[in-house]
This record gives structure tokens, C-alpha cells and sequence, in this order.
């Protein structure tokens, strides 16, 4: 086994010159989930204006302990007049500090009676004021390059007025699922034949990533037709998957057909499951497309497609966010021994008061899918490597898209 490779070879290879594809122009509205491909600086200060955090009374502080006037009522979304001394402003969560307040009293601690107003003492300068750039302030960068545009991003861009950001294009992915038993769902299944699992899986695995599946096809397990759907595939996506056909069986054309049309690696990795990759670049025209051969097998893919589709994706992207995946330490609550080959375990996570907790689905065999479905997690267990209950176990983490 000495042959075996280790997954980091594999992804330098595969990430070796990748380029960060170009950048767009989008709405806001339809830039969700997209990457930033320009940082964004802030134009104003945010909150634009000193403004209450509470419903209460602002004053100046030094004339706290005292009966006040109420001069003035502020509400969220009108301006104050300037506040004169031994004066207070009846002010509402998100009204604006007038001229000569410093301190906001919220209303349950103050006694009203007719126009006026007891204050209790020691109120400082500043309470209860939510200060002008306090969160952002003009001419800082607000957003890196690189940023996911979630939910806070989004709504941070929205505080700032920006209705248009430069993102990535999204990387354009071509799927290609081999193997002449394989069917879509729809069709009657005859025998021999199995449902494709794969492509539904990856390509809502590749949209996690950030990618769009430009392309979904299948291709039959003969020469000519593997090398064709390639070159076609090669002509439009910036990478092309295919499925299945990376062993050495007789009726595994891809290898054939990727080195026809550019150039391939064949791996074998030191990793269970998901020995066999395929790698390489395909030629078209001028233009040239990453190749990436998964195994055929589902869970198979499904850790490839962890293990190097989502960096892949965080190249194109120039996202550090899909770059590793984060590691973190999880007790196992299962026995388990790895020969050779390192196993990524599928894993459910318990967060708890003694910390983290992982549990392996019960079959880890490399065709049961369904130990892929609640897996918050992959746990590595080193090659040669004897793990008891309760022994710290380093996981992958899959939670984080
Ligand atoms: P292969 O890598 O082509 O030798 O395929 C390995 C195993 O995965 C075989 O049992 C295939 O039938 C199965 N397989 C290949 N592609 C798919 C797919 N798209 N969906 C479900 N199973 C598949
Ligand atoms: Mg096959």
C-alpha cells in the first residue's frame, strides 16, 4: 500500500494554478450566498447619528438627581431641537439625540407628573446612547474581499445604502454521471439498474459551495461517447465532474477520454472512502476546464466532494471561507481501527456540557448512503490507528456550507 496517497498531495495538485474567476456587478437583492471580488469600503458612519437605546428621557447629565421639564418629544425618524438645561426630551428607541443631551434615562426609572419629570442621580455621560459609528465608521473597509454575503453582510451593505456589489461570477460546473446502469428518476427502473443518487447529491453539494451546475448529464460507459460528452462539457464549464468510471474496469472510459482531450492524474488515495480520484485539465479551444473523477460509489462522492470540490470552489471563488474545512476535537462515542487507509468517518455531532460528542452511524460501509445524512461531520481516523470510546477524535466539520 506503499503506492497510496496522501489527500493533501491530491488537493495541492488539483489547486495548482487554479485562477479566481472574474468579477460581476449584481443587485444586492440577488447577491445572496455570492463571494465579494472587491473589498467595500464604508461611505458614512453607522449609526449615522447619536440615537436612544431606550424609551425613556434624555438630558445632560449634570442635571440628573433633579424634576425636569419635558421640553420635547422625539420619536424614532424625527429630529430634536436643541435641549436647554434643567430641560429633558421624551425620546423613544431609535430617536435622535438633540443638541445638548448626553445621557438617555430609560422611563422606568424616572417618576412622571404632569410636565415634568423626576430623574434618579448619577446617571454618566453616554448611557443608553447608541453613539454615532459606533458599529462602522466612515472610510473603514466594511467587508473584505473574499466575504460570503450571508444574512449580517447583506444587512451590513443595506446600513451603508449600497444597492450593487462586485461578486465572483459563480464557477460553472458540468456533472457528468457515467455508468450504463444508472437512470434518472422518473424512468421505470429495469435489472441491473440503479437510481442516480450522485447527481442530486452534488449538485446541491456544488451549490453549497457556491457553484452552478451549468451542465447535467449522462454519459454512456463507451469510448466515443465519454469523449465527446467531455469535449462538450469542456467547452462551457470552468470544471467537469464526472461520476464513476475512474477504476480500471473494462468499461471505464474516462481515463481514456480525459487524456485524449488534455491531461489526467490518476490517485489512488490513502483515504477509505473514496480511493480512486481522477484529476486533470481538458482542452477546448482556447479555453481550459479542471477535471475532476470522483468515484462512483455515493458516499464515495460525497467526501470527495467535500474533500475537494469545496476548496476547488474556494479557489475559483478566492473564498478563504470554503478553503478548509474547520477542524475541531469531538470525544468518539464508538470503538473503531483503521488499516492502511485513513477513514473519514461520517459523523453526528452532540454539543454538550462536557464538550463535543461524535457519533458514528452505525454502518460505515462505503455503499450506505444513509450514513451521509445526518453527518454534521467527518471524523479522521488515521491509518493504523486503534480508537476506544471516549478518546479524542479530530473532526471535520461540515456545518459550515
Ligand atoms: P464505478 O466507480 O463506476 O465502478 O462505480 C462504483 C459503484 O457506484 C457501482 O456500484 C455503481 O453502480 C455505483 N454508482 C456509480 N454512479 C452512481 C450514481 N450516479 N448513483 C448511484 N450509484 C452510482
Ligand atoms: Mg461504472
Amino acid at each position: 500500500m506503499a503506492d497510496l496517497k496522501p489527500v493533501e498531495a491530491a488537493l495541492a495538485a488539483l489547486l495548482e494554478g487554479v485562477c479566481p474567476l472574474p468579477a460581476e456587478r449584481l443587485p444586492c437583492e440577488r447577491a445572496a450566498g455570492r463571494i465579494l471580488a472587491e473589498a467595500v469600503a464604508a461611505t458614512m458612519d453607522v449609526p449615522p447619528f447619536d440615537n436612544s437605546a431606550m424609551d425613556g428621557y434624555a438630558l445632560h447629565h449634570g442635571d440628573a438627581g433633579n424634576w425636569l421639564a419635558v421640553s420635547q418629544r422625539i420619536a424614532a425618524g424625527a429630529a430634536g431641537e436643541p435641549l436647554k438645561r434643567g430641560n429633558c426630551a421624551r425620546i423613544f428607541t431609535g430617536g435622535a439625540i438633540p443638541p445638548g443631551a448626553d445621557c438617555v434615562v430609560m422611563q422606568e426609572r424616572c417618576e412622571a407628573e404632569g410636565g415634568r419629570v423626576h430623574v434618579p442621580e448619577g446617571i454618566p455621560a453616554g448611557d443608553n446612547i447608541r453613539a454615532r459609528g459606533r458599529d462602522v465608521s466612515a472610510g473603514r473597509e466594511l467587508l473584505p474581499v473574499g466575504q460570503p454575503l450571508e444574512a449580517a453582510a447583506l444587512g451590513h451593505l443595506a446600513g451603508q445604502g449600497i444597492t450593487e456589489v462586485s461578486v465572483r461570477r459563480r464557477p460553472r460546473v458540468a456533472l457528468l454521471s457515467t455508468g450504463d446502469e444508472i437512470i434518472d428518476p422518473g424512468q421505470p427502473l429495469g435489472p441491473g439498474q440503479i437510481y442516480n443518487s450522485n447527481r442530486p447529491m452534488l449538485r446541491r453539494l456544488l451549490e453549497r459551495f457556491g457553484a452552478e451546475v451549468t451542465r447535467a448529464t449522462a454519459i454512456p460507459d463507451a469510448a466515443e461517447g465519454t469523449r465527446l460528452a467531455l469535449a462538450a462539457a469542456a467547452r462551457e464549464a470552468d470544471v467537469v465532474i464526472t461520476t464513476g468510471g475512474v477504476s480500471v474496469g473494462e468499461e471505464d472510459h474516462v481515463k481514456a477520454a480525459v487524456e485524449a482531450l488534455g491531461q489526467l492524474d490518476l490517485w489512488r488515495l490513502a483515504i477509505r472512502p473514496g480511493k480512486p480520484l481522477a484529476l486533470g485539465r481538458l482542452a477546448a479551444g482556447h479555453r481550459e476546464a479542471r477535471f475532476v473523477g470522483l468515484p462512483g460509489n455515493p458516499v464515495s462522492s460525497f467526501v470527495g466532494a467535500w474533500l475537494f470540490l469545496r476548496p476547488l470552489m474556494g479557489a475559483l471563488l478566492a473564498a478563504p471561507s470554503l478553503a478548509e474545512l474547520p477542524r475541531l476535537t469531538a470525544r468518539a462515542d464508538f470503538a473503531t481501527r483503521t488499516g492502511p487507509r485513513a477513514h473519514y468517518m461520517r459523523v453526528r455531532l452532540a454539543f454538550g456540557a462536557e464538550g463535543i460528542r461524535a457519533y458514528a452511524f452505525r454502518d460505515q460501509n462505503s455503499g450506505v448512503l444513509s450514513s451521509c445524512i445526518d453527518a454534521d461531520a467527518l471524523a479522521v481516523i488515521p491509518a493504523e490507528t486503534r480508537i476506544e470510546a471516549g478518546e479524542s477524535i479530530e473532526c471535520l466539520w461540515l456545518g459550515s456550507g
